[in-house]
């Protein structure tokens, strides 16, 4: 068992807070199998609404299960309990680290930000639900502070732990 984590990075504008929603949100992944190489074309979704039990031990369970197309494995991912953290004011022109993963077999090597994140704005404004961000940048406008929001230059990284 490996644990990675997921760090991103960005350029919050007038945001206090960046959160993915809650369990049933879809970290949306790329991987490599570790014992061939292949690097999978599809992205995969790991969710902790998602979810079968492990085989032998039925006390845990794995977010997502895939068959390696070219070598026929099945490996394994888990979202980390407790590890799913924001992303905030403070955290602004550094990477942090947002989710851990329990890797079995496979290694992330790409992720796409997508859609159900949650945006607190600052001084006190709006809170923005399900916002997408998939097309890699976020452009609204906070009617309660009558200022621009917005989120850029989202980065990820992938960092054994
Ligand atoms: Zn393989």
């Amino acid at each position: 068992m490996v644990k990675i984590s997921l760090q991103i990075k960005a350029t919050l504008e007038n945001i206090e807070e960046l959160k993915p929603s809650g369990p049933e949100f879809r970290w949306y992944l790329k991987f490599t199998c570790n014992s061939c190489g292949e690097v999978s074309q599809k992205w995969n979704y790991v969710s902790s609404d998602n979810y079968t039990p492990s085989i032998p031990n039925r006390n845990s369970v794995h977010h997502l299960t895939i068959k390696c197309k070219l070598c026929s494995r099945e490996n394994s991912t888990t979202i980390i309990e407790n590890s799913i953290k924001s992303y905030t004011a403070e955290d602004l022109g550094k990477f942090k680290e947002i989710v851990t993963f329990d890797c079995r077999g496979i290694t992330p090597n790409d992720f796409s930000p997508r859609e159900g994140w949650i945006v607190k704005t600052s001084d006190g404004g709006k809170e923005f639900r399900d916002v997408d961000l998939s097309e890699g940048e976020w452009v609204e406008y906070c009617d309660k502070t009558n200022k621009a929001v917005g989120i850029y230059e989202i980065e990820s990284n992938f960092e054994r732990i």
